[in-house]
């Protein structure tokens, strides 16, 4: 059986040779299909109506492997620490999906698994948990219901709601992590809204930016404003620290102001701050360079060894946030 494996799981794993700048401990694999995801998301390059290559994910390679070959390699990698295996909308995608786990647990390997799906009824979630699935993400990617229509998801924003509620009843709802992605046109204020209702769920969120991939209908729309972003950061890690945020910003028509002195602790604190502007998803989680290049802007940092190296213009951004008060 083929299945894809992103660039950084496959050059950690020396099935290719690739230079990579961070690489991950999380495998990551996706379900092959050679026409792509039936969906139409206009963003993402594996939607069947993309002209982009159908080895991408966001901006990152994905190159087919041979699921024999990729279990073995990570039967025996003592850098692994989790596989996240991202499903597609094609004929069999279910049976695909409990495939690679049956794989993996029979060849032995007992680290996390992580599923990343759309909407699948009660049973399959149910056997997913049997199957010893620890961690489910769901992809909303839109934080609104407009947003999500007019990027044209699959099914619909309350068959979503339902199965997240669903998915919270089967797995509870910290091992349920709704993805989001930032910039597909929503506004500041009802981007971080949507944080607040989903953290209110008691789920957590993964944060992404949005990123503009040749051969999708998105592909001219530009990348969110770094500054937008790094607030929305700043807020989602205070929740994910369990703070209440409503004294720590006011709103100003569709924008979000941050108090100064919580920049200012931010600033002077980064130590304690840094996961925040790190990748966020499942434990572990740390693929690198899904929303942007190696050179930046680094809207999402892979490590905090990789933060610390380019600290200083993370904390200009972040001065910068003291201008937007005036
Ligand atoms: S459902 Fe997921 S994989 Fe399919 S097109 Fe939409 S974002 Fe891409």
């Amino acid at each position: 059986m083929r299945v894809r494996a992103s660039i950084g799981t496959l050059a950690l794993l020396n099935i290719i040779k690739a230079e990579q700048v961070e690489l991950p401990t999380t495998a990551y694999v996706l379900l092959h299909s050679d026409d792509g995801c039936m969906a139409e998301c206009a963003f993402c390059p594996q939607s069947r109506v993309s002209r982009a290559s159908k080895s991408l994910v966001s901006r990152v390679s994905w190159p087919e492997v041979d699921l024999e070959l990729l279990v073995e390699r990570i039967k025996y990698s003592s850098v692994l620490k989790r596989i996240c295996i991202q499903s597609v909308i094609k004929d069999n995608s279910f049976d695909d999906l409990l495939r690679i786990i049956t794989s993996l647990r029979d060849e032995g390997v007992a680290k996390p698994i992580s599923v990343s799906t759309t909407p699948i009824d009660y049973s399959s979630l149910n056997q997913l948990k049997d199957v010893g699935v620890d961690a489910l993400g769901i992809g909303f990617d839109a934080a609104t219901p407009e947003v999500f229509k007019k990027v044209k998801k699959p099914y619909s924003w309350e068959e979503y709601i339902k199965f997240l509620n669903e998915s919270i009843e089967v797995f509870g709802p910290k091992k349920v992590y709704v993805h989001l992605i930032y910039g597909l046109g929503e506004s500041e204020v009802e981007f971080l809204k949507s944080i607040e209702y989903f953290k209110g769920l008691g789920v957590n969120i993964s944060l992404f930016a949005f990123t503009p991939i040749k051969g999708t209908s998105y592909e001219h729309v530009v990348r969110p404003n770094i500054l937008s972003y790094r607030k929305l950061q700043i807020l989602k890690y205070l929740m994910d620290l369990g703070v209440d945020i409503s004294n720590y910003y006011t709103v100003k028509g569709v924008k979000v102001i941050i108090d100064k002195s919580l920049v200012e602790e931010v600033i002077n604190n980064l130590n304690h701050y840094c996961g925040g502007f790190i990748t966020s998803g499942c434990p572990g989680c740390n693929r690198p360079f899904y929303n942007e290049s190696v050179t930046g802007p680094h809207y999402n940092y892979p490590s905090r060894i990789f933060l610390q190296r380019n600290i200083e213009k993370l904390v200009g951004e972040l001065r910068e946030l003291f201008n937007e008060r005036e």
